[in-house]
């Protein structure tokens, strides 16, 4: 017998299935919506720390490994440009040919008179080759200025230094991972090349990582054919790989590791920073921090040129020190904290540099050498 339906029961039941049928189809399109909208992952940087077994230990790695340079950019020294032209603010072009020479300030922590030392990496900030006294270096000082969130005054000082030197200090790898309060890890003596001995000053062994090493050579080959190479001293490299405990020993011994020009977790334990011959004023070597030295070093081709050139080959610059540079074409070692070493001899003797420390970080343990 035929089930007794009531009239409209159809009705209702279709009316369900659709109601059913709808939200089914709504929550599909929601989940749909939510899959493709949904914020990606970023994109991963790459690693500044490893944790792969290191190049020379990987299977089927060959000793030398091909280096991972930055592309190439254009050197700014082949570029036209009319140095005496640009929306500069009025004077400021005369107050940056004075204070070149005369501003008293501080700008690692103890003071200095003029800029001078700075300039050729200010004027790479900015983007220019015309000299520090130019309208056109002080347009795009004010510009630099502008998009960096400060008064586009077009003068160079502590207030424009400052942000510039944070950034240089953070383009290093070997910076950023001191700043987490870990110091990088060394490489074993199996991991370390050799330096050919016309390639060291004064005949010392030096020994860096090898793709360090072989970016270094490419360098130097490129700094010979740009002619910037007029000694034969120049960028050999007087200081390479240094054993954790050697420096270890000389900071107790000397009581001077307290950042600015050494440290407890100096750069060079890495493998990948070196020192190299820049200039020297008379009566200094190669490694003399002394203003005068620094500023010979400063007006010199090579340091223009490296300023310019070395990041094609990978390497960075301790700002603070024209001859101290780091290869950036592979990652850092896993290290430990940098609480754990031996502290003799960091003990501050005056009050640190704040200057040093990148304001937004908190260790203020940005130290290089
Ligand atoms: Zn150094």
């Amino acid at each position: 017998m035929a089930k007794f339906q009531r009239p409209g029961e159809n009705r209702l039941k279709l009316l369900r299935r659709l109601a059913w049928t709808l939200g089914i189809v709504t929550l599909a399109v929601a989940a749909l919506t939510i899959w493709v909208i949904w914020p990606g992952k970023a994109p991963v940087p790459p690693p500044l720390v490893t944790d792969q077994p290191p190049p020379w230990e990987q299977q089927g790695a060959t000793q030398y490994m091909p280096s991972v340079d930055p592309p190439a950019a254009a050197p700014f020294t082949a570029r036209n440009e009319a140095c005496d032209t640009g929306a500069a603010p009025p004077g400021a072009a005369a107050i940056n040919a004075a204070s070149l020479t005369t501003m008293a300030w501080s700008p690692f922590g103890r003071p200095e008179v003029g800029w001078e030392i700075y300039a050729p990496r200010i004027a790479a900030e900015i983007d220019t080759a015309c000299a520090p006294d130019t309208r056109r270096f002080a347009a795009l000082l004010a510009q630099w200025q502008q998009s960096h969130g400060l008064k586009p005054t077009g003068v160079m000082e502590m207030g424009a230094f400052q942000p510039m030197l944070t950034r240089w200090h953070l383009q290093r790898p070997f910076v950023r991972v001191n700043n987490t309060g870990i110091c990088p890890g060394a490489p074993p003596a199996s991991g370390l090349s050799t330096a050919r001995p016309n390639e060291s000053y004064g005949g010392k062994t030096i020994q860096l990582r090898p793709g360090a090493l072989e970016a270094y050579r490419r360098m130097v080959a490129e700094a010979r054919t740009a002619g910037v190479i007029q000694r034969p001293e120049t960028l050999t490299i007087f200081s390479g790989f240094r054993e954790p405990a050697a420096d270890a020993a000389r900071c107790a011994r000397d009581n001077n590791c307290q950042g600015l020009v050494r440290t407890i977790c100096s750069a060079h334990r890495t493998g990948l920073a070196m020192d190299v011959y820049i200039a020297t004023a008379p009566g200094f070597g190669p490694d003399s921090s002394a203003d005068d030295n620094r500023r010979a070093m400063a007006r010199s081709a090579v340091f223009r040129w490296m300023v310019v050139n070395a990041r094609r080959f990978g390497f960075v610059n301790y700002a603070y020190e024209p001859w101290h540079w780091e290869w950036t074409g592979e990652p850092l070692l896993p290290g430990v904290p940098i609480k754990s070493l031996p502290q003799a001899g960091s003990a501050p003797v005056e009050p640190a540099p704040s200057s040093m420390a990148p304001p937004q970080q908190g260790t203020g343990s940005v130290v290089m050498r």
